[in-house]
C-alpha cells in the first residue's frame, strides 16, 4: 500500500479502500504500475471540472444500455453498428435472457442444468477430460523439447488438475440481492454492487475453489492458472457442439478438441508461470523456453501468411498463443478418441469414414459468420485467429487429417513443415 501511494499520491488509497468496505489492506499487488503512473499524472494535472466530465462520460456509457429507448439506442448506434457492423438490436428475449445469464447467472444456471444437462452427459465428458489427460501425460513424457526435470514438474501439475464439468458443486446464494420488476437499471446497479461486495469478501479468506468463472449456460471454457483447474459450463456441451445424440467421432474432435486446447494451457507459456498450487513460479527452465521458442516460430509463420479480411493478416505475435492450443488440443482429442473406440468397429456414417467425421465434427466448433467490422476490431485486439485459420491451420498440420482425407505433399492442406509443439 506504501509503494502504491507512493505511485499515485493524487488519489487516496487507504480512504478508497476503506469505502470499498475494505479498510487496512496493507499488501496489494499493483497488476499494471505505469497504468498507476498515468493515472498520478492525469489526477494531478488535469483540472477537476475535467475529471468530472471524464468520470460522468463512462457512468453514462455504462448506464446507456439500461436506460429510455433513445439512449439504449446511441449507445448501440456506437459501440455495435459503427464499431462492429450490427445492423440491428437482437430482439428483446436476447437482451433479457443475457441480462439474468450475467446477474444472476448461478440462478438461471440451475435450471438451465436441470433442463439440459443430464447426469449422463456429466459422466460421459468427464470422462472424455480425463481421457485427454491421460493423453496429455503421454504427450509430455514424450516432448523431445522438455527437460527431464521441467518434465516431473509438468506431471506433477497434471496430476492435481481439478475438472469442473457442468455447474459448480455448491450454488452462489442471492438472496441479498434485491430485484425489483419495474427497475431495470436499478436492477443492474445492484447487481453490480453485490457482485463488488462478493469481491471485496474474498479479502484475507482462504480461495474457494469451487468458484466458477462462467455461468453454466455460456458457451465458453477456460484454464484458470490461478486455480489449476479447467472450466466446461453445460452450455458449452450442447449441441452443435457436444451432441448426445452423436457417437464419440465428433464429439471428441469437437469438444474433446476444445477440453485439449484448454489443457495445454496449464504447460505453455501462460501456463509455465503458476505452479501445481497456482501461485506465481515459473517452472520451466531457460532451455525449456527456448525449445518452446523454437517450435512455436513454424506456428507463427504459418498463420501470418492468413488473412482475416481484406488485405488485413493475421498477427500471428498475438494468436500464437492460441493457434499452438488448437493444434496441440486436437492432437490430443485424436489420441484420446483412439483409445476410447480401440475396441470398437467403427462404420463410415453418411458417406464419411469415421476419421473424416472426427475432423468434420472439429472443423464445426468454428462454423462463423462475422462482419467485416467485427473482423478488422478482432485482428487487432483477439489473440485467437478467425475461426476458419484454427481449423485449417492445425488440420493443415496432421498427418492424421492428411491421411483420412489422402491429401498429398504440395497440396493445399498440407502445410510444410509440419508444425508441431505438443
Ligand atoms: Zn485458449
Amino acid at each position: 500500500m506504501a509503494s502504491l501511494s507512493k505511485i499515485a499520491p493524487a488519489f487516496d488509497w487507504p480512504h478508497y479502500f476503506e469505502i470499498q468496505g475494505a479498510p487496512g489492506v496493507a499488501k496489494l499487488n499493483v497488476a499494471q504500475p505505469e497504468f498507476m503512473k498515468a493515472v498520478q499524472t492525469e489526477v494531478s494535472t488535469e483540472s477537476v471540472e475535467a475529471l468530472r466530465g471524464y468520470l460522468r462520460l463512462h457512468f453514462l456509457t455504462a448506464a446507456a444500455p439500461y436506460l429510455a429507448h433513445p439512449l439504449e439506442q446511441a449507445d448501440f448506434d456506437f459501440y455495435s453498428t459503427t464499431l462492429r457492423g450490427v445492423p440491428a438490436m437482437p430482439p428483446r428475449w436476447k437482451t433479457c435472457t443475457r441480462g439474468v445469464d450475467r446477474d444472476l447467472g448461478e440462478a438461471l444456471g440451475q435450471e438451465f442444468v436441470k433442463r439440459t444437462f443430464s447426469a449422463d452427459t456429466k459422466a460421459k465428458t468427464q470422462l472424455m477430460t480425463e481421457q485427454i489427460e491421460t493423453a496429455m501425460k503421454q504427450e509430455i513424457e514424450n516432448l523431445d523439447w522438455m527437460s527431464p526435470a521441467t518434465k516431473q514438474e509438468a506431471l506433477r501439475k497434471l496430476h492435481v488438475i481439478r475438472n469442473k464439468i457442468g455447474y459448480p458443486d455448491q450454488w452462489r446464494d442471492y438472496t441479498t440481492l434485491e430485484i425489483k420488476p419495474d427497475d431495470y437499471v436499478g436492477n443492474v446497479v445492484r447487481s453490480y454492487r453485490f457482485e463488488d461486495a462478493r469481491q471485496w469478501h474474498k479479502l484475507g479468506k482462504p480461495v474457494d475453489l469451487n468458484e466458477w468463472g462462467m455461468t453454466p449456460p455460456t458457451v465458453n471454457a477456460y484454464f484458470n492458472p490461478q486455480m489449476n483447474d479447467i472450466n466446461f459450463p453445460a452450455g458449452v456441451l450442447q449441441p452443435p457442439l457436444y451432441d448426445t445424440k452423436l457417437d464419440d467421432a465428433p464429439n471428441y474432435g469437437n469438444t474433446g478438441a476444445t477440453i485439449g486446447h484448454e489443457l495445454t494451457h496449464a504447460f505453455d507459456d501462460e501456463g509455465r508461470q503458476f505452479d501445481d498450487k497456482g501461485n506465481l513460479r515459473d517452472w520451466w527452465t531457460p532451455a525449456d523456453a527456448k525449445g518452446f521458442e523454437d517450435r512455436i516460430n513454424c506456428i507463427r509463420d504459418q498463420y501470418a501468411q492468413y488473412i482475416v479480411v481484406d488485405d488485413i493478416h493475421i498477427n500471428s505475435k498475438l494468436t500464437s498463443g492460441e493457434d499452438v492450443a488448437d493444434l496441440g488440443g486436437t492432437l490430443l482429442a485424436y489420441i484420446a478418441w483412439k483409445k476410447q473406440t480401440a475396441a470398437q468397429q467403427l462404420a463410415s456414417v453418411d458417406g464419411f469414414t469415421s476419421d473424416q467425421r472426427f475432423f468434420v465434427g472439429m472443423a464445426q466448433w468454428a462454423c462463423e459468420n462475422e462482419r467485416p467490422e467485427v473482423l478488422r476490431v478482432r485482428a487487432i485486439t483477439d489473440p485467437h485467429s478467425p475461426g476458419y485459420a484454427r481449423i485449417n491451420g492445425v488440420v493443415s498440420n496432421m498427418p492424421e487429417f492428411q491421411k483420412a482425407f489422402s491429401c498429398k505433399a504440395g497440396q493445399p492442406m498440407v502445410h510444410a513443415p509440419t508444425c508441431r509443439v505438443w
